[in-house]
């Protein structure tokens, strides 16, 4: 049935597809030390300088050998040390071993380390009885095994993580060539908004998307340039919305945009730039704008999000739709969004076709190693306590009507900009 139930919705795929295809990645770049470059985004391929590890080193405290000299005998005498950093030099003669230490270099000639647990020591002669046979290489890392000289070690586009900082620096490269993080400037509007931490007058509510907007812009790996509450006053809407495009790279708004008298919003937009207003197929976040704000040589052109004010609404279209559009304008180009995985809906869920409903659920892993999920209960777009409880999105396709308990749905779990 797809969107034919609701004629004129726009499916979520092409949105995403229209939106995508305006996106030119950010090209600037900047250097910054390792420690500082986690949620940035690589600007290079990334090659190693070296071996890692750059020689043969024991994986064991133990002793080196050479397993031919324990072909004839199981008694070896201890002729030398080489401990981690200070490795042996000197010749060994046959019949001899090295005491070695774990990451410490093998020394010329050893073919195997043995562990000391299968060592018995009587002064300076070890018998090896107990290891014996041996086999070639063992308890050696060997040069380059992890990581070969000029390896492909990170793409260029890849977003850095803490895991990817160790491995960096194994290489012994201080900083990176990264991207620069795309400016994003966001408001919310609407006359009833207030701050938190005054006090609410009769027909009033607190901003609370502004805050969730912020944190998720900064956890996407972007700039976050917040400009306030601003009342449904066409003046002061329009001063905002050039301050807006001159700074950032992209406008995110929340409320405004629906049909309501005080929605200035898309008036506004369709005098500074190129706006589409879109019916989006789903559930929240049917009201959605998106559009390109246009300055005269286009040296501050901005693209332009216009989120529902449902706070729901708002926190999931900027998650489902605006989120590729930021790692694509941020060069990640090898984000993904999370998996779908089948589960066993535990509660029914009332859905009309029409829309993609992404209805906010808890699931669990039960003792055969399935999925479960129950619904948080109440799902209005206002509700946001079914966000803050929820752990994934219940994805209810948009030709599926209510579900019943025990059948299969499919939950989409919650990336960590959401999670964590
Ligand atoms: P609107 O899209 O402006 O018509 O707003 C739709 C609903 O969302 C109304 O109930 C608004 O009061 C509410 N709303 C709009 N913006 C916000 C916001 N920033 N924080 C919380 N609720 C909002
Ligand atoms: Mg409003």
């Amino acid at each position: 049935m797809d969107s034919c139930a609701n004629p004129g919705l726009m499916p979520i795929d092409d949105a995403l597809t229209k939106m995508l295809e305006v996106i030119t990645p950010i090209n600037h770049t900047t250097n910054k030390p390792l420690s500082d470059t986690v949620g940035y985004v690589l600007a290079q391929d990334l090659h190693s300088p070296i071996n890692v590890p750059p020689f043969d080193n024991s994986a064991m405290d133990g002793y080196a050998v050479r397993i031919d000299d324990l072909s004839t005998t199981t008694t070896l005498t201890v002729v030398g040390k080489s401990f981690a950093g200070i490795p042996f030099s000197g010749d060994w003669p046959k019949g001899s071993c090295i005491r070695i230490m774990t990451g410490a270099k093998i020394p010329a000639g050893c073919d195997a380390v043995i562990m000391q647990e299968q060592a018995t020591v009587n002064g300076e002669e070890v018998n090896f009885s107990q290891a014996l046979p041996l086999r070639k290489h063992q308890n050696i890392r060997t040069l380059g095994e992890d990581i070969g000289q000029n390896d492909l070690v990170l793409p260029k586009g890849h977003r850095l993580t803490p895991r990817d900082i160790p491995m960096v620096a194994t290489l012994g490269i201080p900083s990176l060539t990264v991207l620069n993080k795309p400016k994003v400037a966001f408001f919310s509007t609407g006359d009833e908004l207030q701050p938190l931490g005054t006090e609410l007058k009769d027909g009033e509510i607190y901003d609370s998307n502004r805050y969730g907007i912020k944190i998720m812009l900064e956890k996407f790996g972007c700039e976050a340039i917040d400009l306030g509450v601003i009342p449904d006053d066409k003046v002061k809407l329009r001063q905002t919305f050039i301050q807006a495009q001159q700074q950032a790279d992209v406008v995110i708004t929340s409320g405004g945009v629906s049909v309501g008298e005080a929605d200035y919003t898309k008036e506004i937009l369709e005098e500074l730039g190129k706006v589409g207003f879109w019916k989006i197929a789903m559930k929240p976040g049917k009201p959605f704008a998106f559009g390109q704000l246009l300055s005269q040589d286009h040296s501050s052109d901005a693209i332009f999000c216009g989120l529902p004010g449902n706070p729901v609404s708002a926190i999931l279209t900027l998650y489902i739709l605006v989120q590729p559009l930021l790692a694509k304008l941020c060069g990640h180009s090898n984000w993904q969004p999370q998996p779908t995985i089948p589960a066993k809906a535990m509660t029914g869920f009332k859905k009309f076709p029409g829309r993609t409903d992404f209805q906010r659920g808890i699931y669990s892993i039960n003792e055969y190693g399935q999925f479960e999920v129950s619904s948080t209960g109440n799902q209005s777009s206002g509700a946001f306590r079914s966000m803050s409880l929820a752990n994934c999105f219940i994805v209810l396709e948009s030709e599926r009507g209510s579900v019943e308990a025990g059948e299969t749905v499919t939950i989409q779990t919650f990336a960590p900009a959401f999670y964590s």
